[in-house]
């Protein structure tokens, strides 16, 4: 096991600047990397769109027969080892498969769901016995897989969970009392890792199939979108399971559930991206087509600026997407476990569970605005069913949902930075004096992305103090502060993801390319960000102190976030124009650097 380099370590990214040249972008996508996407685009196009209205009226079978058909070809095994039947590939290529599965969410949720949350636990977790039985059909797709952890009365709350397993007398079995609620996949899924407390207290994750006699569904429930998935109740009544169906030891299910969801979350993330990539294609080509006042929609600023703010959120969601699969890929490949199932699992699933919480939150937030801007640039018929913004909108709704809710994300974020600090793993910089220094240079510095580098360094730094600062403030009841945490932890985001962009432009550039239009996403962010981070600044500023405290908190506020504003309005206008000229986000992100690899 090889000692892995600093950036490769979880939050590390608010330590200190990374080198463009260290991060993965999709630039640096392989031809066979994009072949295994673009086999996934064909099939979507071909096979899964021509049935869209089926598929939303959850015709008999289809939806299975066309999960069966992405099982054929390939595009389940990604991730599971070969040894088991499957191609041993890591997150770069899966993130790219996800986005365009994701082009329609439901079908993208049924694929996800089974590929991530429901395969993952018996990929990382199983016995070799375990692994040998399931894993070969998982990743053909000849059986599929839920996970079910949600039950009526706990969802964020997910370890109050009422299920109970009970050992056998005989010691052969346990016995699975308990409902699941909102399993994606219930309806049709064949093998369940299903959560339950053994004694009333150690939560255990088990292996369940359908077939086992005491294992019954509650219908399909009536979603406001992803219509084309299943979500039902999963009822557990007397249900006997074997022994050898104990996944990862008793009393090991939380680490299961929790590490697992980490993955979940960046898989949400690259879905979130397909989703918002064709929302982007298809309202750039609405607004090129319909005319009013004698002109195409295009052409009028307030769509353009829709166009180029929708291109540079959904640019930085790309941009942040491969550069953590990349990081998670490298230290999967390490092989380092953690003793902390039985067997160990990778440390590479906790790892970034911080970038992967960003991920889930900032994509989600990006698609579902991106997916509305597109209903509204198609006007009334964007309120109708005959466009697809409409269940685009609806179906993009889920995602701050599931997965750990938005709200618990963002608390996840500061939280899990403590709890790193505290065990050592994670160092908080020493004061920050020196940044009013930095500030006048900050302000006068003339190349923009020099300056965009400069402002996230002193945000990285802000973000930091005022971390510690809460936890110093309110010691072991900072979890109480959930608005500052919140706050703080919305800071955090947008840092992540504005330097993604600004990394994935700056190798652009490292690599001979002009990279206009990538700068321009970067600065339309970076303006927009500025703003954000100010006033979440200010928010725990003013909630955390008053008087004379308060005041130098601001003062710091301020000193620490310089910025010269950009012509953001010249800027999204020259997005939006190269966006019409190119059709789509892809060729658009994509236009200034082509594949080297
Ligand atoms: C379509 C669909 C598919 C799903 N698929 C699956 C699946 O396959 N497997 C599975 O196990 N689960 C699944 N879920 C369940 C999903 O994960 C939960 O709905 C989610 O975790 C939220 O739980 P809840 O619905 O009980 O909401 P609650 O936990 O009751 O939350 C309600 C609101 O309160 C907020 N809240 C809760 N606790 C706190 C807190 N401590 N601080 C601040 N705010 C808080 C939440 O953010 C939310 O806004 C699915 C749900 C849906 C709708």
């Amino acid at each position: 096991m090889n000692q892995l380099p600093s950036h490769l370590t979880g939050g590390h990214f608010l330590l200190g600047e990374t080198d463009p040249n260290l991060v993965f972008t999709p630039e640096d996508l392989s031809t066979e990397e994009q072949q295994i996407t673009e086999t996934a685009e064909r099939f979507m196009d071909r096979e899964v769109f021509p049935r869209l209205d089926a598929l939303e009226h959850q015709e008999p079978g289809l939806a299975v027969k066309l999960f069966k058909q992405t099982g054929e070809l390939g595009l389940f095994a990604l991730e599971v080892p070969e040894e088991y039947g499957g191609l041993g590939l890591g997150k770069i290529v899966a993130t790219g498969v996800a986005a365009q599965l994701s082009r329609l969410s439901g079908f993208g949720v049924t694929c996800g769901a089974h590929s991530g949350i429901g395969t993952m636990p018996t990929s990382y977790f199983g016995t070799e016995l375990q692994k040998q039985k399931y894993l070969p059909k998982l990743a053909t797709g000849e059986l599929m897989a839920a996970y079910c952890l949600s039950e009526t009365g706990s969802g964020s709350d997910a370890l109050g969970m009422k299920t109970k397993a009970t050992l056998s007398p005989d010691g052969t079995h346990y016995v699975l009392n308990g409902t699941k609620m909102w399993i994606t996949n219930a309806g049709w899924a064949d093998l369940f890792t299903v959560f339950a407390k053994v004694d009333g207290e150690n939560v255990t994750a088990f292996l369940v199939e359908r077939n086992f006699p005491g294992v019954s569904f509650g219908k399909e429930e009536h979603k406001l979108g992803i219509k084309t998935s299943s979500t039902r109740r999963v009822v557990l009544d007397i249900v006997c399971v074997p022994v050898e169906n104990v996944l990862g030891g008793v009393g090991n299910g939380a680490y299961i559930a929790f590490n697992i969801l980490n993955f979940g979350r960046f898989s949400l993330g690259a879905g979130a991206v397909g989703g918002a990539a064709d929302m982007i294609r298809t309202a750039t080509k609405y607004a090129l087509e319909r005319q009013q006042f004698g002109k195409p929609l295009a052409s009028f600023g307030l769509i353009q600026q829709k166009l180029g703010e929708m291109s540079a959120r959904t640019f930085a969601a790309e941009s942040a997407i491969y550069r953590t699969a990349a990081m998670i890929d490298a230290v999967m490949a390490n092989g380092e476990q953690l003793d902390l199932t039985d067997p160990p699992f990778p440390r590479g699933m906790e790892e970034f569970a911080i970038e992967c919480s960003i991920i889930k939150v900032s994509c989600s937030e990006a698609l579902y605005s991106v997916a509305d801007e597109a209903l509204q640039i198609h006007g009334g018929y964007g309120f109708t069913e005959e466009f697809t913004p409409a269940r685009a909108t609806r179906d993009a709704r889920i995602n701050r949902i599931f997965e750990g809710t938005n709200e618990i994300n963002r608390l996840f974020i500061p939280g899990t930075l403590l709890r790193r600090v505290q065990r050592g793993r994670f160092a908080f910089p020493a004061a920050a004096e020196a940044s009013a220094k930095v500030s006048v240079r900050i302000a006068n510095e003339t190349n923009p992305l020099q300056a965009v580098a400069n402002l996230l360094r002193e945000a990285k730094q802000l973000a930091l103090l005022m971390t510690a600062a809460a936890a110093s403030k309110f010691g072991k009841s900072v979890s109480d502060q959930q608005e500052i945490l919140a706050a703080i932890s919305d800071i955090i985001i947008e840092i992540y993801m504005v330097e993604s962009a600004l990394l994935r432009t700056l190798k652009a550039i490292g690599r001979g390319h002009t990279a206009g239009v990538m700068t321009d996403l970067t600065m339309s962010l970076m303006n927009g960000s500025v703003a954000r981070i100010a006033q979440r600044a200010t928010t725990v500023a003013v909630a955390m102190a008053s008087g004379e405290e308060k005041d130098s908190y601001l003062k710091l506020v301020r000193s620490m976030l310089p910025w010269n504003p950009v012509n953001e309005v010249e800027i999204n206008r020259r997005i939006a124009m190269r966006l019409c000229e190119l059709g789509s986000f892809s060729l658009l992100a994509g236009s200034e650097s082509p594949v080297v690899r």
